[in-house]
């Protein structure tokens, strides 16, 4: 049997989007709240039956996510063109490490936009 576990995380930030068309609005300075869904997906253990202890998904995943809060996310590396595609991606690569089940990467910039990674 698999299972797909999902842990939720949030943090405020900053940024703009420079390489957005002459006249768009994310080329301005403005904020979110962002939300980021880390997912795993394995096999169930038949002995303690979860695929992983969802504290050990959040130890590993808050720390992360952690780095972002209260940034202005252009200025940190790799993050200089802050779109959600690139956030993800850039969560991806730092989780991928600690999490080798990791199976999707989802930032939330508003109630009704998002962005799902899986990692290709
Ligand atoms: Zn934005």
């Amino acid at each position: 049997m698999r299972a797909k576990l999902v842990k939720t995380f949030s943090f405020e930030a900053a940024h703009k989007l420079p390489h957005a068309p002459e006249g768009n609005k994310c080329r301005r300075l403005h904020g979110h709240s962002f939300i980021i869904d880390v997912a795993v997906e394995g096999e169930v253990d038949p002995v303690t039956g979860w695929v992983m202890d969802f504290a050990d998904l959040k130890k590993a995943a808050a720390p992360i996510v952690d780095s972002l809060d209260h940034q202005y996310l252009n200025e940190i590396a790799g993050l200089e063109n802050p779109t959600s595609e690139v956030l993800a991606a850039w969560l991806w690569a730092r989780l991928k490490p600690a999490l080798p089940l990791l199976e999707s990467v989802v930032v939330r910039e508003t109630c009704t936009s998002r962005c799902e990674y899986r990692g290709a």
